[in-house]
């Protein structure tokens, strides 16, 4: 992927926030100039506030406006904060940062497995709505189907939601015991995004596979 971006700081008006359930929303800002590549993060911080928090960029590259995916963490610090921004407030945006992206060389060549975990579907929204053409697979764990968001956005045929919680997803369990039922083509790039303890599963469930560590690419949230 490319990485000769210039990493900055700029001021943001939030346009809007878009709730998609109780606890998870969309935040979108101008994008302005600013520029990066699917799958990167941003660091926000709101004016006036001294802290900032990491969040994947949701919005493709050529997307008028940078939208961000979040949930609200019960009990946090800056989650929270965010759900009660306003069109019109300020934010601080830096970045962008990371390397969690498709690797160039093999993005016609191979075929793309992403695995998510909740909010971890973010970057793999850029990407698939970024590159129409890429041949890919998602694979979201959830606990409740309808915490798929925004699932038409997608290539529906691509898509698998594992719901642990309820008999609505496409299959009924953990994300990590349908990636061990699953067979997967020997030229797969699987990209593993979420909370660690699913990433440590799922690579231990890769690795039993026969793929090594070369075709797993992982962005840890928490
Ligand atoms: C590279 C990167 C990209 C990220 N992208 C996103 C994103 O696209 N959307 C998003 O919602 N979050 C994302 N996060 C997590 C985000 O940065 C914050 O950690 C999250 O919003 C919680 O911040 P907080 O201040 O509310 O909670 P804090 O006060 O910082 O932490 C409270 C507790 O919540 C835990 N926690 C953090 N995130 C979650 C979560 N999603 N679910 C349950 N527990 C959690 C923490 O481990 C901690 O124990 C990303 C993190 C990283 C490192």
């Amino acid at each position: 992927m490319k990485t000769d971006l210039q990493i900055d700081t700029s001021y943001y008006k939030v346009l809007d926030l878009r709730q998609l359930t109780e606890n998870t929303f969309i935040l979108s800002m101008p994008k302005s100039r600013f520029k990066f590549v699917a799958g990167q993060h941003i660091s926000l911080s709101i004016m006036g506030d001294y802290q900032s928090r990491e969040y994947s960029i949701y919005s493709p590259e050529e997307a008028d406006n940078l939208e961000i995916l979040v949930k609200e963490v019960e009990g946090g610090y800056f989650s929270p904060k965010l759900k009660h921004l306003k069109a019109g407030d300020m934010v601080e945006v830096h970045g962008p940062f990371g390397k969690f992206g498709l690797d160039e060389k093999k993005r016609h060549t191979h075929q793309h497995v992403f695995v998510a975990s909740g909010t971890g579907i973010a970057p793999f929204h850029s990407i698939v709505k970024s590159y129409p053409d890429l041949n890919y697979r998602i694979i979201l764990g959830v606990r409740y189907a309808g915490e798929a968001y925004e699932i038409d956005d997608y290539d529906r045929e691509r898509f698998t939601v594992c719901a642990s919680r309820d008999e609505k997803g496409d299959f009924n369990g953990r994300l990590t015991e349908y990636l061990e039922k699953v067979e997967f083509a020997k030229n797969t790039c699987f990209y593993l995004c979420g909370n660690s303890d699913m990433i440590f599963d799922a690579m231990e469930i890769l690795k039993s596979k026969g793929f090594d560590r070369e075709s797993v690419t992982v962005e840890v949230y928490f």
